[in-house]
């Protein structure tokens, strides 16, 4: 198959929306941006073997790659609106490509967000997703507000991709129904984007879990110069997670990457609009916590934590 039947068959979608005016087949994409919003621009690469075991099924790859992107812009606040892919692939696969593509598109479509070009190339499987989302001006949110006295809260449970990837490595053992959910939670994280535009205007910081709470929010600490405090009960486990022993699920909660929950910050009057949008919506939100002022010093039942930095590419 050649390269442009390639991109005309899985990567030129239609109808384009009305904002996009070139797409897919020129040099590149033109989109017009209003001039009442920010543009808010990220990117991310998954590597085979890497950001997915190498027997990932192509669906769930094609849905992953969007999902973590989709992650970043719900972290900032933003509403998700156009993507790139670059792919790399060592060789054309009909029916991987549909798979990828099928993953992909699900996604895409139900976030509201259009493929508008890319690149193709040969070589070890990786895929680069960047994507652009658009806030109103001035609302995006951020790691650095978070302000002494602020509650600090999650979105979901913690810790089931990590489980689930201890599963597929044969680390861990769990009831069926369980490994089959934490394995669905590795492979088909959902990106928070309806919370996340929420919390404009009621967020005083924000960022997602990608490499563990622990680490993840050690950086908010240091963007915002304050520290925390959290309490391990408060810690969201998930039906399956509370099954194991506490220690395990508490290292997978707290350490384990892959999770795409937000994790925010807000004043203590938010508490009783935290209540009202659980009562509209399914997703848990759990307060876990307090930012204190002691820069960068993160303590969990009153000790203070020096947990490994939860992942790290170069160690
Ligand atoms: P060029 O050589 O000018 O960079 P390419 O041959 O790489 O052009 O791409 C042709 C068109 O197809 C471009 O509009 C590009 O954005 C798009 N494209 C290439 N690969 C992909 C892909 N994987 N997904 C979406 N669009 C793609
Ligand atoms: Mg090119």
């Amino acid at each position: 198959m050649h390269e442009f039947d390639l991109i005309q068959q899985y990567f030129t979608w239609t109808p384009a929306p009305k904002e996009v005016r070139v797409s897919v087949g020129d040099d590149a994409a033109i989109v017009q941006v209003a001039p009442n919003e920010e543009l808010i621009i990220s990117v991310d690469t998954l590597v085979n073997g890497v950001h997915f075991p190498l027997d990932t099924p192509a669906h769930a790859i094609g849905y992953k790659a969007l999902a973590v992107n989709l992650s970043d812009l719900a972290a900032m606040g933003a509403r998700p609106r156009w993507f790139t892919l670059a792919l790399t692939l060592p060789k054309v696969d009909q029916s991987w490509l549909e798979e990828f593509s099928r993953g992909l598109k699900a996604l895409a479509s139900q976030a509201g967000i259009f493929l508008i070009g890319g690149d193709t190339t040969r070589g070890p499987l990786s895929m680069t997703i960047q994507v652009m989302g658009t806030a109103p001006k001035q609302q995006a949110l951020l790691r650095s507000g978070a302000q002494v006295g602020d509650l600090i809260f999650v979105s979901g449970h913690l810790g089931d991709a990590a489980a689930g990837l201890a599963v597929a490595q044969e680390r861990l053992s769990l009831a069926n129904e369980d490994a089959k959910y934490c394995i669905n939670r590795l492979n088909y994280p959902t990106p928070r984007i309806d919370l996340g535009t929420w919390l404009r205007g009621r967020a005083s910081s924000c960022m997602d879990i990608s490499d563990g709470l622990v680490a993840d929010l050690k950086h908010l600490l240091k963007r915002s110069q304050v520290g925390a405090k959290l309490y391990h009960q408060q810690i969201p486990l998930s039906p399956a997670l509370q099954k194991l022993n506490l220690s395990t699920a508490l290292s997978f909660a707290l350490t384990g990457g892959d999770d795409y929950e937000l994790l925010f910050t807000a004043p203590k009057s938010f508490l009783a609009e935290i209540e009202n949008y659980q009562s509209t919506s399914p997703l848990a939100l759990s307060c876990i916590g307090e930012i204190t002022s002691k820069i960068a010093e993160l303590s969990i039942d009153y000790e203070l934590v020096n947990l490994p930095d939860g992942y790290n590419h170069f160690q």
